[in-house]
């Protein structure tokens, strides 16, 4: 028992003895890792002759292809009645840039009603100044005028930078203390004065400068070695004199949720790589139609035209000594993938795992002989929770009625709902007509709250979570009860429908984003990445992009894809 499959001399390689032979893989998952390991396969056949079957076996339906890029469409619905429920936006940042790569190769357009013809520096191809059609990238306004804050019953409006006095919010003691990270210069300041975001900066800004200034190599190490320990609320407590319980508590409740703070120092290190730039200008997009059109591009992309099969469960995978014909091969040459319903196993040369931890840990891992530590890394590597309600309205009454929400943006709030996006997609359609708007956007601790209150069935059997929605959306747009009654009366009026979906609640997923705990990265990462050229775990997990597309596409081989 136990033995681990060496390493395999896999590939066939033109010229070598293998060459002659047909290599069947399979790819298990059709969400953005899968999909991209596919292509990379057409692109080894038609560059370097390299001839590799692949067979991509997807649980759901064909409707749902992409995984976690996925866009819901409302029934009957006009052109802009969707939301993503997954991925949704991508800044034009370096270090995504691979993500934008693979938008020039699946030929995606970048186009913008609102702004001059000019060529946009940074694309090889100029932006296009015309109405969009679906899978062009259109800007996605991560800021619009007129969203609010609301905190503590307090809301503000078009707040640049959040504290807890803004709030009324008293209590984050001491009061008085040596701040080296106050904005303002002065030297001696009330911590609940301080704008959040430079709170955390002095955190993070300690390792993302040797990112930006030594490299990544130097960046890592240091990362690893003085920050994955620590969760972020004991790193904080560290690294910030005299920080106390109330203070990291408000802090992680104004950014993102309770939780949050959980996941190690390194997750919130990297995130903040992933939004920040240290460029001045910093766009972001999203995509006409809604992200799957990224995922339905990819696979209409495919070579292999009937490589794709849907309501493909896989349940099983083990290492077997013969090939389809029963001829004997060497004990690990072969992977034998169980499907569900399916009476024949299905055999391939080598297996591309693509499937979220909490759907891996569900297979039938032992034929595999992993060892301790990978099966550890599939159990125990964390995962946050997302929770999205989108709702649709007879008009777009957060444009209207004094409200001037018109260019997209997101207010943030302390009520359950936490994120409401005004959609960047739909500022030019005509306010008076029926429009969506993503309502609900939670994460961790809230987001399994919230979910409580969602079924597999929605919009059916949700009246508590549509009427706790209606009420925080009242709330969160307007400033008194007179006018929150007479919003919530006309949010109860212009109520259409809605769709609510809890990423932890559906067994492909089980979770919605690799969400690391202290000293996992250290300890556990090496025993997903590690590979014995035979069934390799790819995907978000194995990344170190956590919550973004762009660790899907692995940087050696997609350099080899898109560069050519
Ligand atoms: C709420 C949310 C918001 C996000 N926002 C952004 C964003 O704005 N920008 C961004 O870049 N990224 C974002 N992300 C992250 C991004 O969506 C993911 O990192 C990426 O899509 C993951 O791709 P993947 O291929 O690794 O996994 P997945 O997309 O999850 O693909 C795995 C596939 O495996 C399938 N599967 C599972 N079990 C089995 C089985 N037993 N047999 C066969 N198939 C199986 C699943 O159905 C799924 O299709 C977000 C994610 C979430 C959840």
């Amino acid at each position: 028992m136990n033995k681990i499959a060496p390493i395999g001399n896999t590939l066939p390689v033109a010229g070598s003895a293998n060459a002659d032979r047909k290599f069947k893989v399979g790819i298990v998952g059709a969400g953005s890792a899968g999909l991209f390991t596919a292509m990379i396969f057409d692109h080894l056949k038609e560059n370097f002759g390299l001839d590799v079957e692949y067979e991509i076996l997807e649980r759901n339906g064909r409707d749902r292809v992409g995984g976690r890029l996925y866009t819901y469409n409302f029934p009957r619905g006009e052109e802009h009645h969707y939301f993503d429920v997954g991925a949704m936006r991508f800044p034009n940042i370096a270090i995504m840039s691979r993500t934008f790569a693979l938008f020039r190769e699946l030929d995606m357009d970048f186009c913008d009603q609102r702004e001059k013809p000019d060529p946009w520096k940074k694309q090889t191809r100029p932006y296009k100044v015309r109405k969009p059609v679906k899978g062009d990238l259109i800007p996605y306004y991560l800021n619009g005028p007129n969203q609010v804050t609301l905190f503590n019953g307090v809301p503000v409006s078009n707040a640049k930078g959040l504290s807890a006095d803004m709030f009324g919010i008293t209590g984050l003691s001491p009061e008085y203390i040596l701040l080296p990270f106050c904005s303002s210069q002065a030297n001696s300041h009330s911590i609940s004065s301080q704008i959040a975001d430079d709170i955390m900066n002095h955190a993070i800004h300690e390792f993302t400068d040797v990112y930006y200034k030594r490299g990544p190599e130097a960046f890592w190490k240091l990362l690893t070695q003085e920050g994955d320990a620590y969760s972020v609320r004991h790193f904080l407590a560290r690294a910030i004199p005299l920080v106390d319980h109330p203070t990291i508590e408000f802090l992680e409740t104004l950014k993102y949720g309770k939780g949050w703070y959980d996941q190690s120092f390194t997750e919130l290190v990297l995130q903040s790589l992933d939004h920040e730039s240290q460029e001045a200008e910093v766009k972001w997009w999203c995509v006409e139609g809604g992200a799957q059109e990224i995922a339905k591009n990819m696979a209409a992309s495919l070579k292999q035209t009937s490589a794709l099969k849907f309501d493909k469960r896989v349940t099983a995978m083990s290492y077997i000594d013969h090939d389809n014909d029963g001829e004997k091969t060497g004990p690990f040459d072969k992977v034998e993938v169980k499907v569900d319903g399916e009476r024949t196993p299905r055999i391939y040369d080598a297996v591309f795992n693509s499937v979220p931890l909490g759907a891996m840990e569900h297979m039938q891992l032992e034929g595999l002989n992993l060892n301790w530590g990978t099966k550890q890394a599939i159990r125990n590597l964390a995962y946050g929770s997302a929770c999205k309600v989108g709702i649709r309205f007879r008009t777009m009454w957060w444009v209207k009625d004094g409200l001037n929400v018109f260019s997209g943006g997101i207010s943030k709030t302390d009520l359950p709902l936490r994120w409401c996006v005004y959609p960047s997609y739909n500022i030019h359609d005509d306010p008076n007509r029926p429009a969506v708007l993503l309502a609900s956007y939670t994460w961790g601790q809230e987001a399994d709250r919230l979910g409580a209150l969602i079924n597999g069935a929605s919009p059916h059997n949700e009246e508590e979570l549509k009427q706790l929605l209606l009420h925080n959306l009242a709330r969160l747009h307007t400033t008194d009860d007179a006018s929150f009654e007479k919003l919530l009366k006309k949010l109860n009026d212009e109520y259409i429908d809605h769709y609510a979906y809890d990423w932890s609640a559906h067994p492909g997923s089980i979770g919605a984003i690799a969400y690391f705990g202290p000293g996992q990265f250290n300890n556990m990462y090496q025993w997903i990445t590690r590979s014995n050229g035979k069934m390799m775990i790819i995907g978000e997990a194995a990344s170190s992009h956590h919550a973004w597309v762009v660790g899907q596409l692995p940087c050696k081989t997609q350099d080899t894809v898109l560069s050519n």
